[in-house]
Formats: C-alpha cells, sequence, structure tokens
C-alpha cells in the first residue's frame, strides 16, 4: 500500500489513483526567462524520482510539465534582449530540454506552452465570468474569491486576517476583494497580446495550469505537485479556477509539494550573488552526484545546497560503483544460498520506505545496510557470479528510477607501454630487495599521475 503526504489534507493519506494502474500527474513547470535553476533541477529530480518509482511499480503514468512562455518576468527580459517573447521562450526551452535530460530527468508526457492554449484559456475564463465567480474591471477579468466558500483551504489560510492585512492596499482598478486574483489582463502599451470578449490582453498566471491540467489529463487528476512556494497563491487559485469551472471537486486528489532549495543557507536571488543556473551545475559538478544528493534526501525536506554536500554524494556514489565492478569482476562459481534473502530483505525494506510517502532516507537506511553486507562478502570471497549476478540485477531494477548506478564493466585501462616496462622494473627491484629504487620508480610514476598499490595479487595501479 502507498501512502503520501497530502497537503490538501494535512495528513499521510493511502493512494489511491482514480483509475487503477493509471497515474495522472500534473507539476508546475518553469517560466522560461532564462536557463533553468537549480531550484528547478531540485523540483524537477525530486518528481522524477517518485514518477518513475510509480512505474517500476507497474502504473503508467501519464506526466505533464508545463511551459509558463507569457509572463511579467518573460516580457521585461525579451524588451532587454530586443527579442519577442516566443523567441526568448524558444531559445530557454530547447535549453531546459537539454539540461533536464543532462540530469538524468525522464522527459514528460507532455509539456504544453501557455501561449498554444489561449483559446481553452478564453473559454475557461468566458465560463466563469457566466458562472458569476468571475468580473471585470477597467484592467482586466478578476475571480471573485468571496463566490467560492472554499477558497483558503489548501493552504489553511485565514481569510479574516488575510483581509485585513491587504487591505492597505490601494484598490485603484476598483477589485471587489484587495485577493481577487486576475484571471485575465488588458493589454498594456507594447506588451504580447491576444484578441478575446474583453479586448486585447494576455492570461493572468493561475489560469494556465487549470486549463493545461484538464486539457491533457481530464477534470480530475490523481496527483498535482510543486514547491511549497506555490501552495498560495497559486494552487490556492487553480483549486477555484477548475472546481467552479468543472462544478466537480476535488479537482485534484493528492497535492504533493517539494521542499525548497537554498544555496549555503540562503534563499536564492540574482541580488545576493548566489543564484546557480543548471548549465552552471552542469558545468561545475558530476550530474549523477548531483541526482544522488536529490535522492538521498526526503522530497519534502528543505534543502542546502552546497558544494560539499555534493562532493559527499559523489563519494557514496563513487562507492556503489566500486562495489558494482568487483561484483563483475567475479567468476567464483561456488554459491552463497544466504543471497538471495539478503537481496529481498533489502528490496522489501527499500519498497516499505518507499511507500510510506517516499521516504528515500529511510530507504536509504535499508540499502546502506545491503552495501555493507555484499562488500563483506565479496571481501570473504563468498560470492558466486551468479550471485553477483542477482545483486546486479536488484540494482538495475532500482536504477530504473535511480538511474545513477553506473552498472557497465568499465574497460581496463592501458598504460602505454614505457609505463608499463617501468611497473615492471620496480617489481625486480622489489625482488632483489632494492627499496632505494624501487620507491624512486613509484615517484616517478606518481609524478605522472599513477599510483601503484601492492596487493596480495601482485601490484595494482591506478589514474590519481
Ligand atoms: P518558476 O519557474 O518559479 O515558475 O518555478 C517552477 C517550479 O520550480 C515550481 O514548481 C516551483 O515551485 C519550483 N521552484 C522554484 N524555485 C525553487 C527553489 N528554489 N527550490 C525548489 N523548487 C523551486
Ligand atoms: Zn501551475
Amino acid at each position: 500500500m502507498l501512502e503520501l503526504y497530502n497537503t490538501r489534507t494535512r495528513k499521510v493519506d493511502e493512494f489511491k489513483p482514480l483509475k487503477k494502474g493509471e497515474i495522472l500527474m500534473y507539476v508546475c513547470g518553469p517560466t522560461v526567462y532564462g536557463p533553468g535553476h537549480i531550484g528547478h533541477a531540485r523540483t524537477y529530480t525530486a518528481f522524477d524520482i517518485i514518477r518513475r518509482y510509480l512505474e517500476y511499480k507497474g502504473n503508467k503514468v501519464k506526466y505533464v510539465v508545463n511551459i509558463t512562455d507569457v509572463h511579467d518576468d518573460m516580457i521585461k527580459e525579451a524588451n532587454k534582449q530586443g527579442i519577442t517573447i516566443f523567441e526568448l521562450a524558444d531559445k530557454n526551452i530547447e535549453l531546459f530540454v537539454k539540461d533536464l535530460e543532462a540530469l538524468g530527468i525522464k522527459k514528460p508526457s507532455v509539456m504544453p506552452r501557455v501561449t498554444e492554449h489561449i483559446k481553452e484559456i478564453i473559454e475557461m475564463v468566458k465560463i466563469l465570468q457566466k458562472k458569476g465567480f468571475a468580473y471585470e474591471t477597467d484592467d482586466g477579468v478578476y475571480f471573485a474569491i468571496n463566490k467560492f466558500p472554499d477558497y483558503g483551504k489548501l493552504s489553511n489560510l485565514n481569510m479574516e486576517e488575510r483581509k485585513s492585512g491587504t487591505r492597505v492596499e490601494t484598490d485603484k482598478y476598483d477589485k471587489d476583494n484587495p485577493m481577487d486574483f486576475a484571471l485575465w489582463k488588458k493589454a498594456k502599451e507594447g506588451e504580447p497580446s491576444w484578441p478575446s470578449p474583453w479586448g486585447e490582453g494576455r492570461p493572468g498566471w493561475h489560469i494556465e495550469c487549470s486549463v493545461m491540467s484538464s486539457k491533457h489529463l481530464g477534470k480530475k487528476i490523481d496527483i498535482h505537485g510543486g514547491a511549497v512556494d506555490l501552495v498560495f497563491p497559486h494552487h490556492e487559485n487553480e483549486i477555484c479556477q477548475s472546481e467552479a469551472t468543472y462544478g466537480e471537486k476535488p479537482f485534484v486528489n493528492y497535492w504533493m509539494h517539494a521542499g525548497f532549495l537554498n544555496v549555503r543557507g540562503e534563499k536564492m536571488s540574482k541580488s545576493l550573488g548566489n543564484f546557480i543556473t543548471i548549465p552552471q551545475l552542469l558545468k561545475d559538478f558530476n550530474p549523477k552526484a548531483f541526482r544522488y544528493f536529490i535522492a538521498s534526501l526526503h522530497y519534502r525536506s528543505r534543502i542546502d545546497f552546497n558544494e560539499e554536500a555534493i562532493a559527499q554524494a559523489e563519494k557514496n556514489l563513487e562507492k556503489w560503483n566500486n562495489t558494482i565492478q568487483e561484483l563483475l569482476a567475479i567468476e567464483n562459481k561456488i554459491e552463497n544460498p544466504e543471497v538471495d534473502e539478503l537481496i529481498k530483505n533489502a528490496k522489501e525494506g527499500f519498497e516499505e520506505a518507499m511507500d510510506e510517502d517516499f521516504n528515500l532516507p529511510n530507504a536509504w537506511a535499508s540499502l546502506y545496510e545491503f552495501q555493507s553486507a555484499v562488500n563483506f562478502l565479496i571481501a570473504e570471497k563468498n560470492l558466486s557470479k551468479k550471485n553477483a549476478e542477482s545483486i546486479l540485477n536488484f540494482l538495475k531494477e532500482l536504477n530504473q528510477f535511480f538511474d545513477f548506478f553506473d552498472l557497465e564493466k568499465k574497460q581496463e585501462e592501458k598504460l602505454s607501454s614505457d609505463l608499463m616496462k617501468l611497473i615492471e622494473q620496480r617489481t625486480k627491484f622489489k625482488k632483489e630487495k632494492n627499496w632505494a629504487e624501487a620507491d624512486k620508480i613509484r615517484d616517478q610514476l606518481k609524478a605522472k599521475g599513477i599510483e601503484l598499490m601492492d596487493t596480495p595479487d601482485g601490484v595494482k595501479w591506478k589514474k590519481i
């Protein structure tokens, strides 16, 4: 049984999809005014692992991540660059898709763009106006939140406090309530716009997700995600738009929110100079180590991004990959009958933790225990080739959603014949107990980036 924390009910709920074996999942996508940043990388990696774990459990997942390609930030940046918002979006979407792939994130089933859904957006606003949930003002069309009694339920909003808190805002455009939000914005000079029953204009921010979610997944869906910053107002507003339009609720059964990512303890922002883009991340760090780092934490936990944490993740991943190489080299035929049980326990422990709201830290506890048991058996030479294959198959299964274990046998690297000769010479000196000359060669090789290790099986080398 899978359980997950549902922001809507504020508790851990049993997960029952609308249709058994087919999960409808939507995650709010990026605003593409620039390259993606590591906050996006965190959220999309976390949801990618969740999506792929659900697939691993035998479900078909239809996974939608939208693209916000019309927005104040888009207009500002396009003007700055002297291009249209469409050119700006095309450029950044191409980069974003490439970056997601480099981060090991599987392509969503659909990545719909707002500007390709203007007709459907206008239709929804028309319905809301006709049903009395929306009204027109001089600068746009607004949703009247007092017409929707459930407003504030998702974010546990105290409406009285909010109202008095926002009353100071000047109501220059005659909104009925300061908290009413724009469904449609009438065009201002120099802004991109589309014709509509309310004149030229463009959509407000929230309406896009109500429209694209119903168009690509249906009026009711299983999971809707994003990071916690979106609970209010974005997701609150999506609920009232969708439920008021279709008259059915809940529009989303399970609301899932990922924790925010900060950088060295501070909120990432351009002005603080701690803003890290995904291209920068890919340049400075191993993407698999980043994915391992995200996968080692709970999706709901707040993350502090720092170099040390990624370096640690890289080391841990390397340890797994070393274990894998050792397993790949085993040729022994004498089987250890306890290995299948060991794998079964690890798998059960792992899945049990994952099925409790994707609790990755607990799931890893069971994998680390497994890893040390396997390393012990390797050292004891107590595994057969078949045992090793079973263990590797288990890791391959985990890779269906982790996608960071390197399961290919590494090609033996060859040293040039000159260097090999030096190693042979050193072995000869050692045999002759000429330690001084042997050490000289060791230092000589070290200076060339080759480290020698004397093992019971003879001398081994590695690149340093
Ligand atoms: P935006 O591009 O700001 O519209 O955000 C797109 C998605 O990334 C949303 O799901 C956000 O919640 C998420 N997101 C934005 N900033 C961060 C961050 N610093 N940490 C985690 N997720 C973020
Ligand atoms: Zn959204």
